[in-house]
């Protein structure tokens, strides 16, 4: 099999950390992938985003403590463990120690033993470092010492100092998801035009390994054939919002059918004979918190494999009633979802049907996709079809919307049925418009924001960090930008929670990703998304997000923000875009100048 020297990895890891520029950031990933041979392509793709596979696969993470790392450094240059801590201290980078580290030891033992060092293989680095991620209980301390010292070994200094970020699940580059699209797109397909051809195959198989390793074997054509696949997760289809029933009549082409809009928790199921996995919105695998679910799944399809979607919302298990989201928080705590299960049951509602024994259905309309869901579903007592109606006029749509809003849904689902109306994975559109209760309130609405920094409180709450560095996503650039830093709205509860959730997440530089003025106490790896509730807009000289679209070198900023909940059923990249900000503006402005003229 052929592989690739694992020194190309660590060399484009390089001049990743010293450049900030997309466009540049494509081009290097471009070349690497150019050097890649096909075989392990999903490895290298893997790798230059600090993984070991797509979230979804539940590999166990790599996060190696220091005392671990400064082990294996000891041991690979034969150096003692306290100097190690000293070099440690003075740079307070374990990476850059092993790069130290490795240096002399090229200059010094090898060459006074003669010997060669063995070139590290992607390979080689892939498999210890999964290794190392699996190793749990007795012994697996030696495990992933020995593992990792035995790649320092042979590792140039640059390797050294990846192999080790890589270890310690701190590989600050933080390539997103957006960007190696682009780069596969022209690598193998000769401009980031083929990009909407890459990107199709990877939200119908969420798996961007896996993507590289078609489009490298067998080019953009081949990309074609991709469809889903049993077992790996269909990015999911996104609804835009609608103002009122006439606006939302005419974007679905005034036939459509309503759906009650369930307020729960999205999930993909798929089933696969007697095996059942559930995936969440944002693609993790939720089936140990939903085995209620899973066993309802076995019993209520009448498919050998099929992939079907619903939304699972808690239910009061004395009288059936619907109850809020939160409720399903519950179900997070591992150890605690028999009970859960028992206290906080659970009802599933089904809208859609994307794939059934060998046919895939992403690519029929609405209409065939709900015919086949009802051919295949087997009501149960707590599983069963979402209520909806066919609607002709915005009368029917405003009468719907009442009655599900009476009924305890948060408003209903509007969905086109016309021949065009297939699936569309990964993408937003006006296919599906949601049309919710707090749309006609007079606040604005609430956008999902991500952390990108914190700072430390004062007073009270003096040595916590108690606000938060907020931003909104750009997909254009694949970048994260700041709008506001948000202090209210945590309860003390929360603050301590969310203190033990950043830590983790904390990194000493910005990350690449990051585009912002200014400069928190410290820096947190873009990952928790926050749904948050803002006052107004205002034009802003320090934020970063809508900067130059409404005025040149000025930003747009959420006024007192509020926090609401944490949503982690979103993936960074789902928060608000910087687009959706700047149009909240555009229409706030409107609004004034109305209400002015009025
Ligand atoms: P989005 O998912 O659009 O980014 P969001 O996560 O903030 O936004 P909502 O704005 O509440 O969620 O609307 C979309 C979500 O509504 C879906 O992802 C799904 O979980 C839920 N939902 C409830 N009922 C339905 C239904 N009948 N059809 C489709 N989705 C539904």
């Amino acid at each position: 099999m052929r592989d690739l020297p694992f020194e190309s990895v660590a060399k484009a890891l390089q001049a990743l950390e010293a450049i900030s520029a997309r466009t540049q950031i494509t081009m290097t990933l471009v070349n690497l992938l150019r050097q890649t041979p096909p075989e392990v392509i999903d490895k290298v793709v893997y790798l230059v985003q600090g993984r070991l596979g797509p979230e979804w696969k539940e590999i166990p993470e790599l996060g190696v403590g220091e005392k671990y790392i400064v082990k294996a450094i000891s041991i690979a240059y034969g150096v003692s463990e306290d100097v190690v801590n000293k070099s440690f201290k003075a740079t307070g980078d374990l990476g850059e120690v092993a790069e130290r580290f490795a240096s002399r030891a090229k200059r010094g033992l090898a060459g006074f033993l003669g010997e060669e060092k063995r070139e590290l293989s992607v390979t080689r680095v892939y498999e210890a470092l999964l290794k190392i991620a699996y190793a749990t209980g007795e012994g697996s301390r030696d495990i992933k010492i020995r593992t990792l010292a035995g790649l320092l070994t042979d590792a140039k200094p640059a390797e050294a100092k990846y192999i080790v970020r890589l270890t310690e699940g701190r590989l600050r580059v933080g390539v997103g998801d957006a960007t190696i699209l682009d780069a596969l797109a022209i690598a193998f397909g000769g401009s980031v035009e083929v990009r909407p051809r890459v990107e199709r195959a990877y939200n119908l198989r969420a798996d961007l390994g896996e993507v590289a390793k078609i489009v490298a074997t067998q080019g953009v054509g081949g990309l074609e054939n991709v469809e889903p696949q049993v077992g790996i997760p269909i990015r999911p289809m996104l609804a835009e919002r609608g103002k009122d029933a006439r606006e939302i009549m005419e974007k679905v082409g005034w036939r459509a059918i309503a759906e009650f809009k369930y307020d729960g928790e999205r999930a993909q199921i798929h089933k696969d004979g007697d095996k059942v996995t559930i995936f969440s919105r944002k693609l993790e695998n939720i089936t140990h918190r939903y085995p209620d679910v899973a066993e309802m799944a076995r019993r209520g399809i009448r498919a050998e494999r099929a992939i079907v979607e619903g939304e699972i919302v808690a239910i009061d298990p004395e009288t059936e009633d619907m109850r809020p989201f939160q409720e399903l928080m519950h179900r997070k705590r591992k150890h605690e979802i028999e009970r859960a299960a028992k206290e906080v049951p659970v009802k599933v509602f089904l809208f859609d049907a994307l794939y059934t024994d060998g046919q895939d259905l992403t690519v029929k309309p609405l209409a065939e996709r709900r015919r086949a869901l009802e051919a295949i579903v087997i009501p149960l007592e707590r599983w069963e079809i979402a209520r909806y109606v066919h609607v002709e006029s915005s009368e029917e749509v405003d009468k719907f919307f009442l009655q599900a809003v009476e009924e305890g849904a948060e408003g209903i689902m509007v969905k086109a049925i016309h021949d065009r109306s297939v699936y569309t994975a990964g993408a937003r559109g006006w296919l599906w418009v949601k049309y919710k209760r707090d749309y006609r309130s007079e606040m604005i609405d609430t956008v999902d924001l991500v952390v990108v920094g914190a700072f430390y409180g004062t007073g009270k709450r003096g040595g916590k960090l108690s606000s938060l560095l907020m931003a909104a996503y750009d997909p254009k650039e694949d970048a994260f930008k700041t709008v506001c830093k948000m202090a209210t709205g945590f309860t003390d509860e929360e603050l301590e929670r969310m203190n033990e959730m950043l830590r983790e997440k904390v990194v000493s530089q910005k990350p690449l990703r990051v585009i912002s003025r200014m400069k928190p106490d410290v820096w947190v790896e873009p990952y928790y998304v926050a749904e948050v509730l803002g006052a107004e807009l205002t034009l802003s000289p320090i934020h970063t997000c809508g900067q130059g679209a409404v005025k040149e070198g000025v930003g747009i900023s959420i006024r007192f923000p509020r926090f609401i909940r944490w949503r982690d059923d979103k993936r960074p990249e789902d928060a608000t875009s910087e687009e959706e900000i700047v149009d909240m503006y555009r229409r706030q402005l409107k609004k004034i100048e109305e209400g002015e003229q009025a």
